[in-house]
This record gives C-alpha cells, sequence and structure tokens, in this order.
C-alpha cells in the first residue's frame, strides 16, 4: 500500500492536521494508497508556492521550459507499466486501456512541450507614421487545475503540459478517488526538473481547496474537467475574481448509422467507443441512432458483440470491462436501465450487475436496450455506463434532429459511405468534434472540446496554447 503526501513548492508535505483518505480498487475494495485529506490551508500553501515560482519559470525561455516538460513525457513512457498498473489498481480500467492513457498522456506533454516554441506576437502596421503597435503573448499566471477520476492521468497532462510550456505555474486538485497517479506525476516532474513550486498537487477536500483556489487573488485562471453541474457552480465561484475559465464538462454524443454504412466497421467502432473505461468516458455514445433499413442487422451483431465481452478486475489479462467507480454509479445506470424498461425499451442483452466471485458488486453487463425513446433518463443525462440504447430513425433530417436535442454539444459520431452526406452532416451536427467513420477522434494533434453545456476551451492542436496565454498591446509612439 502506498503512503504519498502533497506535492508543495517542492516538498512532500502532510496535512497540516494530518488528516488522510484512502484510496480503495474499485474492483476488490482493497486499499491501495493513503493520501492526505488537504484543506484550505495546503491550499494556500499550495498558491503561495505556484505564485512565488511564476517570475523565474516565465524568465525561462520556452525551449528551455519544453525541454522540462518534454522530460516528463520520456519518464512516463519510461514508466508506462508501473503508471499504469496503478492506474488500474485505483480507477479499474483494463490495464490494455490504463497502458493507453499513460502514452495518451505522454503524446499531450510532447505536444505542447513543441506548442510553447509557437507562441508568438505581431507586429501591426500603425495608424501613424512614428507609432508601431506590437502584441505579445505572456502567460497567465497561476493556473488552478481540477481534474476528473475517468482518465487520472491524461486530464492532468492535457492541462499541465500547456500551462507549464506557456510559463504559468500550477496547482492541480485530482478527484479524490484517484490521486495516486497525480502524486506519481508529481514524483517524475520532479525527476524531470521541473523547478520547486512550479506544478503544485494537493488532494483532499474538493470543496475547501476549490473554494480557496477560486478565491485566492493569485490565481489568475482555473481549468476544469468534471461535470456539468460543477463546472457551473465553479464557474459562479470564479466570477469573483473574473478568472479565465477552460471548462471541459459533460458529454451526450450521439452515434448515427446510416442506411449506407459499412455496418461491421460502425459495430467495431460503437462496441470499442461505448465499451472504452466500462462506459465512463465523456466521448462515449449515450444514444445510438439506425436507420430503420439496416437497424436489425446493426443491433443484432452489436448485442452478439457486447455479450462476448469479458468483465473482471482490471489487472486480470483478457479482462475487456472493468467495474464502474463506485456504488452510486452502478446505482445510477441501473436506474437508466429501468426507467428505459418501464417506457418501452427493450432489452437486447445484460441489464443487470455482473455478479463475479469474491469481487466487488460494481460490475455491470455490457447492455443494449432497443426502441428507447427521447422520454427516457438516457436521453438528458449521461449514463456514464457500458449501456448503448438504440432507437431506429427514417430519414438523415429525422437523424441530425435527434442528435442535436440536447443541450450538451461535446463529441458526436455518425456512419455513411456517402461523400456528399458526409460533409452535410459533419456540417450540421452541433458538437465541438464530430467523428465521421470514426469513434476514436482524441488525439494530442487535434482540439479537443465541447460547445453548449459540454463547456469551452480546446486541448491539443496548435490552438492549445491559447487557454494559457494572453494578449498584451504596446502601443510604441518613436
Ligand atoms: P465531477 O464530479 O464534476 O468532479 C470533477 C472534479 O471536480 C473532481 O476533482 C471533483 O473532486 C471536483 N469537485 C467536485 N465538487 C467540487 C467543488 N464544489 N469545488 C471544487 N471541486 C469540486 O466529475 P467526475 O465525476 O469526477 O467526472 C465525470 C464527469 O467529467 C463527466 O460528466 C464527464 O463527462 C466529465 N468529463 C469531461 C471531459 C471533457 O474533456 N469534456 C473529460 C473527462 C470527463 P472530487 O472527485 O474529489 O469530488
Amino acid at each position: 500500500m502506498l503512503h504519498m503526501n502533497n506535492l508543495i513548492a517542492g516538498e512532500w508535505v502532510a496535512a497540516a492536521d494530518g488528516a488522510v483518505m484512502e484510496v480503495t480498487d474499485p474492483a476488490t475494495d482493497e486499499v491501495v494508497g493513503v493520501v492526505p485529506r488537504s484543506g484550505p490551508a495546503e491550499a494556500r500553501a499550495a498558491v503561495a508556492a505556484a505564485h512565488g515560482a511564476w517570475p523565474a519559470w516565465r524568465e525561462r525561455t520556452a525551449a528551455d521550459r519544453g525541454a522540462v516538460i518534454r522530460r516528463l513525457g520520456d519518464l512516463m513512457l519510461r514508466d508506462q507499466d508501473r503508471l499504469a498498473r496503478l492506474l488500474t489498481r485505483e480507477q479499474g480500467k483494463p490495464l490494455a486501456e490504463a497502458v493507453g492513457e499513460i502514452s495518451y498522456a505522454a503524446s499531450y506533454l510532447h505536444w505542447a512541450a513543441e506548442e510553447g516554441k509557437r507562441v508568438y506576437g505581431d507586429i501591426i502596421p500603425a495608424s501613424a507614421p512614428n507609432k508601431r503597435i506590437l502584441v505579445l503573448r505572456q502567460p497567465v499566471g497561476v493556473v488552478a487545475i481540477i481534474t476528473p477520476w475517468n482518465f487520472p492521468a491524461a486530464m492532468i497532462a492535457r492541462k499541465i503540459g500547456p500551462a507549464l510550456a506557456a510559463g504559468c505555474t500550477a496547482v492541480v486538485k485530482p478527484a479524490e478517488v484517484t490521486p495516486l497517479s497525480a502524486l506519481a506525476m508529481g514524483e517524475l516532474a520532479i525527476e524531470a526538473g521541473i523547478p520547486p513550486g512550479v506544478l503544485n498537487i494537493i488532494t483532499g477536500d474538493p470543496e475547501a481547496i476549490g473554494e480557496q483556489l477560486l478565491s485566492h487573488p493569485s490565481v489568475r485562471k482555473l481549468s476544469f474537467t468534471g461535470s456539468t453541474k460543477v463546472g457551473r457552480l465553479l464557474m459562479r465561484k470564479a466570477a469573483t475574481n473574473l478568472l479565465r475559465l477552460s471548462m471541459e464538462l459533460g458529454g451526450h454524443a450521439p452515434f448515427i448509422v446510416f442506411e449506407d454504412a459499412d455496418i461491421d466497421a460502425a459495430v467495431a467502432a460503437a462496441l470499442a467507443n461505448k465499451l472504452r473505461n466500462a462506459g465512463q468516458t465523456c466521448i462515449c455514445a449515450n444514444r445510438v441512432y439506425v436507420h430503420a433499413h439496416v437497424h436489425d442487422e446493426f443491433v443484432a451483431k452489436l448485442a452478439a458483440a457486447m455479450s462476448a465481452l469479458r468483465l473482471g478486475p482490471g489487472l486480470q489479462p483478457g479482462t475487456q470491462v472493468g467495474p464502474l467507480i463506485n456504488d452510486a454509479a452502478v446505482a445510477k445506470v441501473e436506474e437508466h436501465v429501468q426507467d428505459a424498461l418501464d417506457r418501452g425499451g427493450r432489452l437486447r442483452t445484460g441489464g443487470a450487475r455482473a455478479r463475479l466471485d469474491g469481487l466487488s458488486a460494481r460490475f455491470f453487463q455490457p447492455t443494449l436496450i432497443e426502441n428507447v425513446r427521447p422520454d427516457m433518463k438516457f436521453h438528458s443525462e449521461e449514463t456514464f455506463g457500458p449501456v448503448a440504447p438504440v432507437r431506429a430513425f427514417e430519414s438523415e433530417e429525422e437523424a441530425l434532429r435527434w442528435a442535436n436535442d440536447s443541450p450538451y454539444g461535446l463529441a458526436s459520431y455518425f456512419f455513411t459511405r456517402d461523400a456528399s452526406r458526409l460533409m452535410r452532416v459533419a456540417e450540421a451536427l452541433e458538437f465541438g468534434i464530430v467523428g465521421a467513420n470514426d469513434a476514436a477522434p482524441s488525439t494530442a494533434q487535434a482540439p479537443f472540446g465541447g460547445v453548449k453545456h459540454s463547456g469551452f476551451g480546446r486541448e491539443g492542436g496548435r490552438y492549445v496554447m491559447d487557454d494559457y496565454t494572453q494578449l498584451k498591446y504596446v502601443a510604441w509612439s518613436l
């Protein structure tokens, strides 16, 4: 069992009052680690450390900062197996997915390390012969980073990479249930040469820490990934100090299969997209719309593939679907399934918890329900579980109307072999991310982020530095 502490100003420190919290394996309920249950005092100390480290860090060259961030990515790859095992223990996902998450996290660090070198300003033709207009792009300052449990390493990497590359310093508060991956990244950050105070990580009481981070005058930005509900709450609190915001919030992805799609490819994509992390991803399909002509074939193939998946603890070889994160998550999936069945949904496979010998009761059978309707909970809430709700449509116009009928706007997917339809539908979907014959769109080269109630801000791509820099106009009279 691991005992880990907060990283503040380059030191490993316990909570001032000695309070701790246990981290447990969702598959077995074993205690995996113990971390501080920090509160306001540690949050203030972490902000002070970040603020103190800022001037020297921002004065370094971008290439110098980039080299250190790149090294952190390299060290994550060096320790990929160890980090992946730790991630699986605290989060539950199959080991192969955890291994993939560590590479994915490192790719964002590597990408940001390079993009930091391309933070350009402008010289603009002026209004008078003796004037010059210069635009500088500068780091925003201390960034508060709050992240969720479903990607305990990647969500942090996507934020600290560009923040530090831009010349900002950071205080990270990981999710209570998955703090170990964050602290393990902190250990590697020290080894990589990230100076004391540039990256601080504190674990503990979300409300007490959040309150301090958002009200502290030295914090200039909040970068948050999590639910829309908490995002909204934090946005209100961030209004007091007019913090800059990046909000990566909940999703409710439609997955559309047109009558001209490659059905086998669509089934394979739906399976991978829906069952990744047992359905606990912000971009996984929440609503599957299939053209009536191909509905029965698609449903039969997807149900067969789902029922063949192997459930188990993430560290067990061959496991394809792990446990859900906690009891509340399982109860929510059960509630959504029951609600759908009560309202006329037809169960094709799954539908209940899977009871596995010697393991927790947090495993849920991969489930396919057809004949779903918009008045079901599936339609309005993120289920965050291994359930595919399917509905048949008759026309492109109907599929698009249903897909866009959601307050969320993160990811969306569709499958077709018609090139004209491909462009038309991609343009019409009101989402930040559109997968066209592709249900695995997330990559460091591309801008990841949502619209509507899924938030704003983009992580990845050549736009990644925008959120961590601000413009300064220098008016120069010669
Ligand atoms: P969450 O409940 O919103 O929590 C996210 C983070 O906020 C956690 O660190 C949490 O701490 C913290 N938090 C909660 N209440 C807080 C408060 N009052 N003040 C300060 N911090 C607070 O979300 P989650 O359940 O961890 O993650 C799942 C959600 O994240 C889903 O909605 C999913 O779609 C979304 N998500 C979005 C993206 C994206 O890129 N758009 C990516 C991944 C996940 P504790 O954990 O300690 O409570």
